[in-house]
C-alpha cells in the first residue's frame, strides 16, 4: 500500500536507536525526508548513513539532548516545520519510588512529557494551516498497565497522554491527528536491560530470563523496532486521518484487558 508520504517532512526524535530509528527508517523507505535526533553525533551519523543506504532518502542528523530547550532549538532550527513529528525519548529508570528524588522527577517530566509538548506547541499550527499534520508519541504499555518499579514512566507519559487526549480533538478538523503508540516488549537496548534485570533476580542466564519474559507474551516473543516503525508510518500514512487521540498498544497481546 502506497501511504501517500512522498515528499512529507519527518522529524523522528531519540532515533539513532531502537524504535525510534525503525521510525524513521519506516518513514524514509515511504518517501519522507526524515530528520531524526540523539545526543551522540558518531552514532546518530552512522544511523543516517544506514538509513539513506537502505531507502534512498535525505536524512539529517541533529544531534542533541531532546530533553533541553537547546536540543529542540537545535531539531526545530534543522527542520522547522515538519509534516510528520515522532516524539520519542529514553526511558527513566525504574526503582522503589521512595528513592526518586525531586531531580529524578524533573528529569522524567523533562523527557517524556514536556519535551513532546513544546515540540508539539512550536509546530502543530503551521500543520493545522497547512491542512495536513501526523504526530506520533511514543510512550509505553505502563500507560495503560503501570508497574510500581516503573512509577516515573506511569507518572509521566500518564500527563503526556492526558494532554494529548484534549489536544487530538482540538486539532482533528485540520486533518493533524494525534496518537501514541504504547510498546510493550520490543527487542531493543532498552528491553536488553530488563532482561538482564530478570536474569540477574532469578539467578539465571540472559537466554533463559528471555525465554521466561517471552513465554509471558501471547505473540510467543518480543516485537521488533521495525515492525514498530511500520505501525508508526500507517498512523502518519492518508489513509490513517480518521484515526486520532488514540493510544495504540503494540505488545503482541501482552495487556490483557478487553479496553
Ligand atoms: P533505545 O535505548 O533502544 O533507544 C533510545 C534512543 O533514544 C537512542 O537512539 C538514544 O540515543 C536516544 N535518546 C535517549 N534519550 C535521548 C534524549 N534525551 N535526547 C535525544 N535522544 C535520546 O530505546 P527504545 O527501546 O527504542 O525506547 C524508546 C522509548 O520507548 C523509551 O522511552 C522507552 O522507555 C520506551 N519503552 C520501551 C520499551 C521496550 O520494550 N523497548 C517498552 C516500553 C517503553
Amino acid at each position: 500500500m502506497d501511504l501517500g508520504l512522498k515528499g512529507r517532512k519527518a522529524l523522528v526524535c531519540a532515533a539513532s536507536k531502537g524504535m525510534g530509528r525503525g521510525c524513521a527508517e519506516a518513514l524514509a523507505r515511504e518517501g519522507c525526508e526524515v530528520w531524526i535526533t540523539a545526543r551522540h553525533a558518531d552514532v546518530l551519523e552512522a544511523t543516517a548513513a544506514s538509513i539513506r543506504k537502505a531507502t534512498g532518502a535525505r536524512v539529517t542528523a541533529v544531534t542533541g539532548d531532546i530533553a533541553t530547550e537547546a536540543g529542540r532549538q537545535a531539531a526545530l532550527a534543522a527542520c522547522p516545520e515538519p509534516d510528520i513529528l515522532v516524539n520519542n525519548a529514553g526511558g527513566p529508570p525504574t526503582g522503589d519510588f521512595r528513592n526518586f528524588t525531586r531531580q529524578d522527577w524533573d528529569a522524567a517530566l523533562e523527557a517524556n512529557m514536556l519535551a513532546p509538548i513544546f515540540l508539539i506547541k512550536a509546530t502543530i499550527d503551521a500543520m493545522t494551516r497547512r491542512g495536513f499534520g501526523r504526530i506520533v508519541n511514543i510512550t509505553s504499555v505502563t500507560v495503560k498497565q503501570p508497574f510500581a518499579s516503573l512509577a516515573l514512566s506511569n507518572g509521566a507519559r500518564s500527563g503526556l497522554t492526558g494532554f494529548i487526549a484534549g489536544l487530538a480533538r482540538e486539532v482533528a478538523r485540520h486533518n493533524v491527528t494525534v496518537n501514541n503508540l504504547l510498546p510493550g516488549s520490543i527487542a531493543t537496548d532498552r528491553s536488553e536491560v530488563f532482561v538482564a534485570s530478570h536474569a540477574k533476580a532469578r539467578g539465571i542466564s540472559r537466554e533463559a530470563a528471555l525465554a521466561e519474559l517471552e513465554k509471558e507474551i501471547p505473540a510467543g516473543r518480543f516485537g521488533t523496532p521495525e515492525e514498530f516503525g511500520e505501525a508508526c508510518a500507517f498512523l502518519c500514512s492518508v489513509q490513517a486521518g480518521y484515526i486520532t487521540g488514540q493510544n495504540i498498544l503494540i505488545d503482541g497481546g501482552a495487556y490483557p484487558g478487553t479496553f
